[in-house]
């Protein structure tokens, strides 16, 4: 097992402080990084190595470089919260710890050990600690954990040579409108992920097959697509980035139940522990899209909203397809997605007690 020592080669900064300021008042999603990225290198012959915080600037690769002909890349995402005294934490690294070494079986990439992947982001937090937005806002730091094919190689092989980074980018509300009630787009003809597939990984390739559904989405005045599954296009996978879950007026929790095509959120999981403490019946199930459609026309189903890092829990107001539309609810922002809102972000931002350790320090 490696333990990467990340060693600082500079500390100049490339943002000056009055920039800095002038972004973090409104960050956006994915718009700025930071000063600063975390660097280190696998090769077949002498496994990881080569642990570095350089400045945040243009990768070198050779246009023969695996990954920019087949794919062969995964990443990570999650957020540096800072708290009310100044402290600086994440939420349930491990987990993502944990998703890349399944991401990176899935794509025969090398596994990061997660001592590794977890003393990456106090590196890289460490050097960009001025860029973690201050608690009073509802803001964070997204951290970007990302390893890629570097092998200047054409054979259609598992890579010899990768290379793993974490950048990080302030980042305010992942849509631009903030938490508004989202339409979604039902894709009847574009799936994510099949059977035996990549869906359950998170690698490029799947957000590259999901950009056309996307644009799709937005021709139709939507903010999200929602996939169904590839074999019979009737069941709920989930959204291009986020897990999906229904509320019910009986008071239950409903959510795609992990088939392989589906990528197991950190959120997700959290959201699930979070309203069985509440009293709510958590149910993961396959979801029926005709059933559901029912359900949301017959008052049954009484909310919906998306989750994931980024995106944290935003209700969804409306469904949209080619053959109509359905209001979720009276479209607004439910009562429990609010309440699961809020109880997780109160978590994150430490203004309530960390009753089940989700917390690491940075
Ligand atoms: N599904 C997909 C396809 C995603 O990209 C994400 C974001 N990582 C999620 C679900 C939610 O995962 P998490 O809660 O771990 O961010």
């Amino acid at each position: 097992m490696s333990a990467l020592d990340f060693t600082q080669t500079s500390t100049a900064r490339r943002v000056d402080d009055d920039e800095r300021t002038r972004i973090l008042a409104e960050p956006g999603f994915g718009r700025y990084y930071t000063d600063f990225m975390v660097h280190a290198r696998w090769t077949l012959e002498d496994g990881w190595g080569g642990a570095e915080i350089v400045p945040f600037g243009p990768v070198q690769l050779s246009p023969a470089a695996a990954v920019l002909h087949y794919g062969q890349e995964i990443f990570e995402g999650l957020k540096a919260f800072r708290h009310a005294d100044g402290s600086v934490w994440t939420f349930r690294p491990e987990r993502n710890a944990e998703r890349m070494q399944r991401s990176a079986r899935r794509l025969a990439l090398p596994e990061l050990p997660a001592g590794d992947f977890l003393s990456s982001l106090m590196a890289i937090t460490a050097a960009d600690e001025p860029w973690v937005p201050e608690a009073t806002s509802e803001e964070s730091l997204y951290l970007r954990p990302f390893m890629f094919a570097s092998e200047e190689f054409l054979g259609v092989r598992a890579s010899h040579c990768v290379d793993y980074y974490v950048i990080a980018s302030p980042a305010g509300p992942y849509f631009p409108r903030g938490v508004q009630p989202l339409v979604v787009w039902i894709s009847d003809e574009y799936a994510r992920a099949g059977a035996g597939g990549t869906g359950a990984a998170k690698c490029g390739g799947n957000y590259a097959s999901s950009l056309l559904a996307k644009r799709e989405a937005a021709e139709n005045g939507a903010d999200e697509v929602m996939f169904l599954d590839s074999e019979t296009h009737s069941s709920i996978d989930e959204l291009s980035g986020m897990n999906v879950f229904a509320v019910t007026a009986d008071g239950r929790l409903l959510t795609p139940s992990l088939t392989g095509s589906i990528l197991e959120g950190v959120t997700r999981e959290s959201i699930l522990r979070l309203a069985a403490d509440r009293g709510l019946e958590v149910i993961e199930q396959q979801l029926v899209m005709s059933e559901v459609l029912g359900q949301i026309d017959r008052g049954e189903i009484t909310e919906m909203f998306a989750a994931g890092t980024a995106a944290v829990i935003n209700p969804i107001g409306e469904l949209r397809a080619r053959g109509g539309s359905w209001t979720v609810g009276d479209g607004g922002s439910g009562e429990v997605t609010l309440a699961l809102r809020t109880e997780l972000t109160d978590i994150q931002y430490g203004r309530i007690p960390d009753r089940h350790g989700w917390l690491t320090r940075l």
